[in-house]
């Protein structure tokens, strides 16, 4: 009884494996593009477009993009380009390779920059949106584009050809979400691009109308800005470099009083201002008049991003313009003191020539940078 068990399943084993080779033949077949085989074969290629999209998928798997991929990519191909690949008498034509994405990154907030491989021997690359074309990349070398008018929120199938006169290759499509990717850690809510690095500039794409809380690192003297999340949790949306004092005291209270022009202690002056609490106010780098866009103590202004005030909080003017127009009396203020500069670092100033009494970044003094050239 036994034995008779065996030989069925040798049997059984060997059918089996006739048919795996008739596949496996099947399979090479339609590897070979110059074959003269029937149509139908080469159209019906699934095994190896299989393993294709598998390391097209993995390759691409370091992008944080929804991964559903056009199946069947043959079906793009039009009847010249079947009968190019199957012809015989193309044996000396060469085949263009499909390419594969290498980069999606959401640009602002209705553009997408895309980069893929280059292909050797293409002139050129075909873009799609959403399977109807949307431009030629035509420039020597150049294997990446924008793709605008975008949605914030959509996602959109983004396609690439590569072309050598009427010759094309197959089509690579990738389905992108364009949205910023978000995560909270510690509190904190961060927002990413599609290569996972943190944006720093989050204007367009979230609203930041607030409240908001700011935050003055004593340490590392820069003040970060952060929306308040409707869930209780911080968003940082943008770090200013600034000046605080040796002996300002950490501690938090409310945003109070707001001046267009005011004056300081030891006969200095500042533009915008806003009181933080008693004495301490928020303010940008002295000026020597009061009421005046120039006469700017530039000595002083090179000091920022270090403690140089006598309390106070020095900013550039386009920072502390921005804190006097969009924050308000529920606006949180936080001073404390930490090695960690805030989520986005600390900026880097770019420090001022002698001559240059008026802040640079002042949007009243504009035209002084303008009629000197200099920023
Ligand atoms: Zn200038």
């Amino acid at each position: 009884m036994r034995i008779v068990l065996r030989i069925v399943a040798i049997l059984l084993l060997s059918s089996l494996i006739s048919i795996g080779l008739i596949q496996i033949n099947n399979g090479n077949n339609n590897n070979v593009f110059k074959n003269d085989s029937d149509k139908s074969q080469s159209l019906d290629s699934d095994n190896e477009s299989d393993s294709k999209e598998e390391k097209y998928d993995s390759y691409s798997s370091i992008f944080s993009i929804d991964n559903s991929v056009e199946g069947d990519n043959y079906n793009n191909l039009s009847d010249a380009e079947e009968d190019n690949t199957d012809s015989t008498d193309n044996y000396d034509d060469f085949t263009l390779h499909k390419t594969v994405f290498k980069q999606f990154l959401i640009k602002d907030k209705d553009s997408l920059y895309v980069k893929w491989k280059k292909i050797q021997g293409a002139e050129g690359y075909i873009i799609y949106k959403n399977d109807k074309k949307l431009k030629k990349v035509k420039k020597k070398g150049k294997n990446y584009c924008t793709v605008s008018k975008l949605k914030y929120n959509k996602t959109y199938k983004i396609s690439v050809v590569a072309y050598k006169g009427t010759l094309k290759s197959e089509k690579t499509s990738k389905n992108v979400k364009f949205k910023l990717r978000t995560k909270v850690k510690k509190g904190i809510r961060y927002y990413y691009n599609l290569n996972k690095k943190k944006i720093k500039n989050l204007n367009g794409f979230i609203d930041t109308k607030g409240p908001y809380t700011i935050k003055v690192n004593l340490t590392r003297s820069v003040t970060t800005i952060y929306m308040n999340g409707s869930k209780g949790e911080l968003i940082p949306i943008k770090s200013f470099l600034c000046s605080p004092g040796t002996y300002t005291s950490p501690g938090t209270w409310n945003l109070g009083d707001k001046y267009r022009f005011r004056q300081l202690l030891y006969n200095s002056n500042s533009q915008w201002a806003c009181r933080i609490h008693d004495k301490i106010l928020f303010h940008t780098t002295p000026y020597l008049s009061y009421g005046t866009n120039k006469t700017l103590d530039v000595k002083e202004y090179n000091k920022l991003g270090t403690r140089a005030s006598h309390g106070c909080i020095r900013l550039r003017c386009v920072d502390m313009k921005w804190i006097y127009d969009k924050c308000d009396r529920t606006t949180k203020v936080v001073i404390y003191e930490s090695k960690k500069a805030g989520p986005f670092g600390k900026p880097k100033l770019k420090k001022l020539p002698a001559w240059h009494d008026w802040d640079p970044t002042d949007p009243t003094a504009k035209k002084y940078c303008k009629k000197k050239k200099c920023h």
